[in-house]
């Protein structure tokens, strides 16, 4: 049964932008960490060439290379694996960070050169620049903990090891660039992260919309059926699917009887309640392929799939006696509405508008009968022959 409703899962679920499956934030993920080698790679060119100019020791361009390969090769394999699926970050954003400063400071540390010590120092820093766009502002601050904490060690280190090596002032502009370099890098980082969030939030909005939108492209306003640019999609629908696989398909065409009448009485209002009300009791008792909608006024289309002529009889008579029974307590305990129905079966060569027109003038048929029945137009060549099932015959 095609209605919206707001209590229905909305349509904009085909509408709104899919989000990334896992194995495409793998992909994405792996493809993070193959700029996190490569990066790595043109920083151990750095690391040889310091080695060439005899300011570190060979063993210590091994242990940066042995390192590297060992650290993304061990994040490769969490992602291969999956295992980063069960963190409560799979992308693994701090522990990268975390882990990439320590071959840069170890660098350093074999670094005598207090100027060479500086350019390695810029960059253990580039690693933080990948969390500005994953951390917020709590996760930067214990990453940036992190590191002065490790840059403690590696003083500490000098401090007992090799003191000689200490320049004093530089080591002092050093560490406050450092310092504040970090701080500002949180600082953008929380800002970024303050952005992301608005943007999740605004993204949440406008699906919301476009999901309303989708709504109401699609529903009647005073009923919550289907409206008529609907009800003429799924006929285009129905009759594509019949050119491609023969199979029965029916429309019915409601009327409400003598309507006009009800609205002088009763006024307006309380014949938008019984609309309403018509159209609801027809919501209810439909399949789910099955389609209702409002035509016009107080005119109605139920299509039928898979239905042919007998079956949509059948269907548009148990139709007919339940809207005949709805009570309208707030109009009159007494009061009912009646409507009228004409059934056509969608026939090979006719347009779905020719299979509507049979069906309004089996429709016309039932009004002219005395209204508060159905008619099945029979098809086109036998029109004559239309049949007119009457209310009391139609009971038994
Ligand atoms: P019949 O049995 O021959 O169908 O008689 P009828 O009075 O229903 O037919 P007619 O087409 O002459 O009148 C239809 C009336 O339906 C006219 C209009 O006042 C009323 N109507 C159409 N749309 C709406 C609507 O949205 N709300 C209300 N309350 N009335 C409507
Ligand atoms: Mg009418
Ligand atoms: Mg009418």
């Amino acid at each position: 049964m095609e209605v919206y409703s707001p209590d229905l899962p909305s349509p904009s679920a085909l509408t709104s932008p899919t989000p990334l499956n896992t194995g495409e934030e793998q992909r994405l993920r792996k493809r993070r960490l193959g700029m996190s080698f490569s990066s790595y790679t043109m920083t151990f060119a750095l690391v040889f060439f310091c080695w060439l100019e005899a300011l570190i020791p060979g063993q210590v361009v091994a242990q940066f290379a042995g390192f590297s390969v060992l650290l993304n090769g061990f994040f490769f394999l969490l992602i291969q694996s999956g295992i980063n699926l069960r963190l409560s970050d799979p992308s693994m954003t701090q522990a990268q960070m975390a882990l990439s400063l320590l071959p840069a400071l170890w660098v350093m540390f074999f670094l005598e050169a207090g100027q060479a010590r500086a350019a390695f120092l810029m960059i253990a820093m580039v690693p933080s620049l990948y969390g500005i766009l994953a951390l917020r502002m709590g996760g930067f601050l214990v990453v940036g903990l992190w590191f002065f904490f490790f840059y403690g060690l590696l003083y500490l280190g000098f401090y007992i090891y090799k003191p000689q090596v200490l320049t004093g002032t530089l080591d002092v502009i050093q560490t406050l660039a450092f310092v504040l370099v970090m701080a500002q890098i949180t600082v953008i980082g929380g800002f970024i992260s303050g952005l992301r969030g608005q943007l999740r939030h605004r993204n949440k909005e406008l699906n919301a919309a476009m999901g309303r939108i989708q709504e109401l492209v699609n529903i009647d306003e005073l009923t919550g059926v289907c409206n008529r640019r609907r009800i003429f999609e799924v006929l285009a629908e129905e009759y594509n699917r019949y050119t491609r696989t023969p199979g029965a398909f029916s429309v019915c065409i409601l009327d409400v009887d003598n309507f006009k009448q009800v609205n002088d009485r009763y006024g307006h209002q309380s014949g938008d309640d019984i609309l309403r009300k018509v159209a609801a009791s027809v919501t209810t008792s439909i399949r789910t392929i099955d389609c209702f909608g409002r035509y016009g006024g107080e005119e109605f289309l139920l299509i039928l799939p898979q239905t042919p002529a007998d079956g949509a009889m059948i269907k548009a008579e148990r139709v007919r006696q339940a809207i005949a029974s709805i009570p309208f307590p707030d109009i009159n305990g007494e009061f009912r509405v009646t409507v009228s129905i004409g059934v056509a079966e969608y026939e090979a060569d006719e347009t779905v508008d020719d299979t509507i027109a049979r069906a309004d003038r089996a429709l016309y048929r039932a009004k002219e009968a005395g209204r508060n029945r159905v008619e099945l137009s029979i098809g086109l060549s036998n029109e004559a022959l239309d049949t007119t099932i009457e209310p009391e015959k139609a009971r038994e």
